[in-house]
């Protein structure tokens, strides 16, 4: 059984950022700058945006962090954006989901100029991704990617099984493991909380993918001998042998499932700094103008 170490890959990875980065400020250009915008105090949400800020500074990009309360109306945050658009310093920036409920996410992420969507939120670089055109690819799924690409795993002919459909994981990373790509080609089945006999298709996956937010969801009898497991799930679970009191699970119930697989990501350490690391790429790939349309 391999441990698909997401968090050594990501260091790899920024290290290969990095000496680009470097290569910009020799030619005497700025580097790379990411804004993030964070309202209210979610401590999931400070935790994530601090990450990212904090990859920026290893990877070289300038970084502005912009914090506004939770009584930030929308009309003010609208304003954020359309002032983030317009910025010619920043090459691209995101704004921290969930945002306080009286705020239209919807909206919000309308408004942001698709030039500068390094989250792949927005309906026109979904779009464009689902037809296989150039476009920001959601971090979470490209961080899966690169994850099974790096790590030598075949996806075309494979039976892919997705549990989960949200925006920003299930739904995209079924698109384009289903395209006709190199990390693509495979058989896609989407999973979901209808589904009527969900062990029977998991059971079929060569390659399952846990996206659904209920710790340990996925144990033993769910999967098939030699599966690949990638486990999206983070959730913070009770555990009073620990100084804090709590500590980060996955989605699969790593202890069961891992014997019975080829290869796994351990949570923490698995997908969360892959996410990261791809948001750095798409990042870096506005600061290049790499996408363009
Ligand atoms: P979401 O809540 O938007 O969607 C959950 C999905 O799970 C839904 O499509 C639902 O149909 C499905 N589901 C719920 N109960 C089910 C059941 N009993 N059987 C089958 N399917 C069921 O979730 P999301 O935003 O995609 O996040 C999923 C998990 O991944 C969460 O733990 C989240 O914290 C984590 N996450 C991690 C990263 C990362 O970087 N590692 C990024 C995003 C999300």
């Amino acid at each position: 059984m391999v441990v698909l170490d997401g968090k050594a890959l990501s260091t790899t990875i920024k290290n290969e950022i990095r000496i680009e980065v470097d290569q910009i400020i020799a030619k005497g250009d700025r580097p790379p700058h990411l804004a993030a915008v964070l309202v209210g105090n979610n401590p999931a949400s400070e935790a994530y945006v601090g990450n990212k800020v904090r990859s920026c500074e290893q990877v070289g990009f300038s970084s502005t962090l912009i914090r506004r309360p939770e009584t930030t109306t929308e009309e003010e945050l609208l304003k954020i954006v359309s002032d983030l658009n317009e910025d010619a310093d920043i090459d691209g920036f995101i704004v921290q989901l969930p945002l306080p409920s009286h705020i239209n996410e919807e909206k919000v992420t309308l408004a942001i100029n698709p030039h500068k969507d390094v989250d792949g939120f927005h309906p026109l670089n979904f779009g464009r991704m689902a037809q296989g055109l150039p476009a920001y690819l959601p971090a979470t799924p490209q961080g899966v990617l690169l994850l099974l690409e790096r790590n030598g795993i075949e996806t075309s002919g494979q039976h892919v099984v997705i549990v989960g459909r949200s925006n920003i994981v299930g739904t995209p990373l079924g698109i384009l493991m289903s395209r006709k790509d190199k990390m693509g080609n495979a058989t896609v089945t989407i999973t979901h909380s209808r589904t009527k006999d969900l062990a029977a298709e998991t059971k079929r996956a060569d390659i399952l993918v846990a996206a659904i937010g209920i710790p340990n969801f996925i144990t033993a009898d769910m999967v098939k001998e030699g599966v690949v497991v990638i486990d999206v799930g983070i959730n913070r679970i009770d555990d009073p042998t620990r100084k804090s009191g709590s500590r980060l699970v996955g989605d699969v119930d790593y202890d069961q499932v891992a014997p019975k697989s080829k290869a796994i990501t351990p949570v923490p350490g698995g997908v969360g700094p892959m996410t990261v690391t791809a948001l750095m790429l798409n990042t870096l790939k506005a600061r290049k103008k790499e996408i363009r349309y």
